[in-house]
């Protein structure tokens, strides 16, 4: 509990007590002086009246005026009757001094008054006597009420009085004395005090100060400063460019790899603000860009800069720097190192092979269309009749040559988009035309395996903007392999439709679907689902992707295992 708390419990409750005692005290004074009050007014009054009236019968012996002063007295009693009995007695007393007005010298009245002022006197010490025995009683109860309020505001006085002083004190002590241990030094000091008062929290903070001071003083400044340098020598040294940006994104280092490749000079960069300098050098501009693109195969895309005279290439790594402060449990950002990958050689071979694909593939395609002429002059009879072994023996040739005219021409293609040679002819296509186109090109191997081509498209649909050869090439893929995962018999659905600003092509099939941890990879380049068909290269549809992209629209998938895939692209509408 906080000591402010405490202390308002503390004293709240004894200010309360207090009032109760105090209310208490006020309230038994008040009855006493009612009890007292009475006594005076009823009986009081009344033995003064009956002394009077006694005097007064003696007096008239030889005053007889003094029956005047009996008379007022009689008339004041008779009007100050209070107790039970005392009121019959009155009037007793007031017939017989009406009989004895009429003679005076009666003695036997007069003594027969005496005897009644008597009795009047008796009832009212009697009265007297009671109310005495009643105001013992309530000073009695007011003594024990005030006797246990005030033990209590004694109790609760007590308590505050040994605990407050040391509850305070104590710390604030140990607090002074730690204080002295620090001034003096000895930095190793703690506070132990338990507890979520604010003295807690006071130790709370005097320790991360003392720990704070303890790793100061433990740090040597040149020890600091050898490793610091060693640090720099480090990073300088390194062939890949490293530059460190702090929370607020201003240069703290930068080694002579990254000074050389930004162009700038060592004092334009350190210090400066990355911010401001991306203004006017795109270099910099790239590497604080917070979302680097990815290059559609879950890489980041390369940086390609010009430095020694030479084109080269990078890869971007950011890496956030966290710490948390001595004496401090939360993490704290204090900055960035952006490391640049040189990726150049790998690029180099990338290219070299992509140069070699292309080369092997443009120089086998002339050989293999020449075995298919060969061929066609085989089957047209000119050259022969071929019996029904020789026959089959070309058909499977054929079948083997247009698969390799395939390959090589998605491998061409492949090495075009690689090169970003993709050359486009983009006009105003009909969409039935490149539908008509697609399922015509594909009615060989669906007849072949029996399946149903349901094409359904909306009516007066627009032109779109498109490569009319490519984008057909698209849907050919589709189809081709919508045909290779159908079953015999099975039905592949092409639907054709308005999207908003686009048309929607999509190629539905029955077959066995694609699991869905394959789904985003299928238009990787070479990638082919574990266990899938092995005669195709994985590229068919990473170049469909690219040539739908690369005319603006967009590609995807939707897939069930088991459930058969759509494949779909769209393209804007002309
Ligand atoms: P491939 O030439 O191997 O067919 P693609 O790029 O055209 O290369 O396809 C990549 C992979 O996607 C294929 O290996 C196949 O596993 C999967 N795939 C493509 N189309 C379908 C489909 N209609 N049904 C099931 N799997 C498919």
């Amino acid at each position: 509990m906080k000591i402010k708390t405490k202390l308002r419990l503390g004293l709240g409750l004894l200010f309360l007590m207090i009032l109760a005692l105090s209310l208490i005290a006020a309230r038994y004074v008040y009855v006493l002086k009612e009890d007292t009050e009475n006594i005076l007014q009823d009986n009081y009054k009344t033995l003064d009246y009956t002394r009077n009236m006694l005097l007064a019968v003696d007096d008239a012996k030889v005053d007889p005026k003094a029956w005047k002063v009996f008379e007022q007295n009689l008339e004041n009693q008779l009007k100050n009757v209070t107790e039970p009995g005392e009121g019959e007695i009155t009037q007793k007393i007031a017939a017989r001094f009406k009989s004895l007005k009429i003679n005076t010298n009666d003695e036997a009245l007069q003594v027969a008054i005496r005897r009644d002022l008597a009795e009047l006197t008796r009832i009212n010490m009697q009265a007297i006597l009671a109310k005495s025995d009643k105001a013992l009683l309530t000073v009695q109860s007011a003594f024990l009420w005030i006797a246990v309020a005030g033990t209590i505001c004694f109790v609760i006085a007590l308590t505050l009085l040994v605990n407050l002083p040391g509850n305070i004190g104590n710390p604030i002590r140990e607090l002074t004395e730690s204080i002295r241990a620090i001034a003096a030094k000895n930095y190793s000091e703690r506070l132990h005090f338990a507890g979520n008062d604010e003295f807690g929290e006071l130790a709370s903070s005097f320790n991360t100060m003392a720990e704070k001071l303890e790793e100061y003083d433990n740090s040597n400044l040149s020890q600091i400063l050898v490793e610091k340098k060693r640090i720099e020598a480090l990073i300088s040294n390194m062939h890949e460019p490293v530059i460190g940006l702090d929370e607020n994104k201003n240069v703290l280092f930068a080694n002579e790899e990254a000074v050389k490749i930004s162009g700038l000079a060592v004092s334009d960069l350190l210090g400066k603000s990355a911010t401001e300098l991306a203004v006017q050098n795109d270099l910099i501009r790239v590497l604080i860009e917070e979302n680097q693109k990815l290059n559609g195969q879950n890489h980041p895309a390369s940086l390609k800069i010009y430095a020694d005279n030479k084109e080269s290439y990078f890869e971007k790594e950011v890496v956030d720097i966290t710490i948390v402060p001595t004496g401090e449990r939360v993490k704290k950002f204090i900055g960035q190192v952006i490391l640049l990958k040189n990726i150049t050689p790998f690029k180099e071979l990338d290219f070299a092979k992509t140069n070699f694909i292309a080369t092997v593939s443009h120089e086998l395609k002339t050989p293999i269309s020449s075995i298919k002429m060969s061929l066609q002059l085989l089957e047209t009879q000119q050259t022969g009749t071929l019996n029904d072994d020789q026959q089959q023996l070309v058909s499977s040739i054929r079948e083997d040559s247009d698969r390799l005219l395939k390959i090589t021409g998605e491998l061409l293609s492949m090495s075009q988009v690689e090169t970003g040679n993709i050359q486009l002819n983009i006009q105003q296509s009909s969409p039935y035309a490149i539908l008509n186109y697609a399922a015509d090109a594909v009615k060989n191997p669906v007849d072949q395996k029996h399946i149903e081509l349901v094409i359904q498209a909306d009516e007066l649909l627009p032109d779109v903007k498109a490569d009319m050869e490519k984008t057909a090439w698209v849907l050919i893929n589709f189809l081709t392999n919508a045909v290779r995962y159908s079953q015999e018999e099975g039905k592949i659905h092409i639907r054709v439709a308005d999207a908003g600003n686009s048309i929607q092509f999509s190629v539905r099939d029955d077959g066995k679907g694609i699991d869905s941890r394959y789904r985003t990879r299928i238009f990787d380049r070479y990638f082919q689902v574990p266990g899938s068909s092995k005669t195709g290269t994985g590229l068919g549809l990473a170049i469909s992707k690219e040539f739908i992209e690369a005319q603006g629209g967009n590609i995807g998938v939707t897939s069930e295992i088991g459930m058969g895939s759509t494949f779909y692209f769209e393209l804007a509408k002309a």
